[in-house]
């Protein structure tokens, strides 16, 4: 089965060795969408079971630089999962109320109940990735903030919440692309901002900033997955794959019924 790209707790990350266009086996569009509509099926059931079940949820947590593919992996992935199981919150700068708080108030309201599935849309990680290309807070703020991440994930995979964090790799010839057809496309457009031109050209920073992220903060309780991205076939059967056999791996179970059910008509 295609695999994300994954590390040891501790081990260094070099992004530039890692190549976006990346295939695990002989995998095609066309074998792949095949895999995908599979994936979709045993997911929605996976999923059907989680909510019935109610003790444990699922937190996928979704990033990469701009064009990667995060709302069209959502697109692809989810489509076959019932919308009251399942949450997608995306995360923009934040507010000032959410500037009043410290940086995981926002993303503990957002971490998906019992049952559930979660995505998000960025994350707590743009606190150590924006937020430190642009010094957003002092060098020492951000410095502490891996560990705070590491404490606060952990403290939720022991509140029975598997999180599951996919860093979308693109390449920068790839993005240019991308972003090229945003202004191209009357329909696309309005995904475009003469901002994303100034974060392009901090591209470099901003992939130190991913490999620091990747190398602090891959646990044994909350591990990276880098998800080879530059085709969006594959960046999608990719991460299909990785949620159904995080479901699977939870095998969750229907809850037992009432006693007593058998003899009972209803008329
Ligand atoms: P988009 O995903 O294109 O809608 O853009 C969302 C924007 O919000 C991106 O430019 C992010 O860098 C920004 N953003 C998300 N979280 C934070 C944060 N904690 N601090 C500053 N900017 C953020
Ligand atoms: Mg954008």
């Amino acid at each position: 089965m295609p695999r994300p790209i994954t590390f040891k707790p501790g081990e260094k990350v070099c992004l530039a060795d890692i190549d976006p266009r990346k295939i695990d086996g002989d995998w095609d569009k066309e074998s792949a969408a095949e895999r995908m509509e599979q994936n979709a099926e045993r997911t929605r059931d996976l999923a059907y079971r989680l909510y019935a079940e109610n003790r444990r949820s699922v937190l996928l947590v979704l990033q990469g630089m701009d064009t990667a593919g995060k709302d069209g992996t959502i697109r692809a992935v989810m489509h076959s999962v019932s919308p009251q199981s399942c949450q997608v919150t995306p995360f923009k700068a934040p507010s000032n109320l959410e500037l009043d708080h410290d940086f995981l108030w926002r993303i503990h309201q957002a971490v998906p109940r019992r049952g559930n599935i979660g995505i998000f849309n960025r994350s707590h990680y743009e606190d150590v990735l924006v937020v430190r290309v642009h010094n957003l807070v002092p060098k020492e703020e951000w410095r502490s903030r891996y560990e705070r991440i590491n404490e606060f994930e952990q403290m939720l995979t022991e509140g029975s919440v598997t999180i599951v964090k996919c860093m979308l790799h693109v390449s920068k010839e790839e993005q240019r692309e991308r972003l090229q057809k945003r202004l191209d496309n009357p329909n696309k457009r309005w995904k475009f901002s003469k901002g994303d031109l100034a974060e392009r050209k901090l591209w470099d920073d901003y992939q130190e900033a991913y490999e620091a992220a990747l190398a602090h903060c891959n646990t044994k309780h909350a591990p990276w997955h880098v998800i080879p991205a530059d085709r969006k076939w594959y960046r999608n059967l990719v991460v299909s794959e990785l949620l159904r056999s995080t479901l699977e791996e939870l095998d969750p179970q229907f809850p037992p019924s009432e006693s007593g059910l058998d003899d009972i008509t209803v008329v």
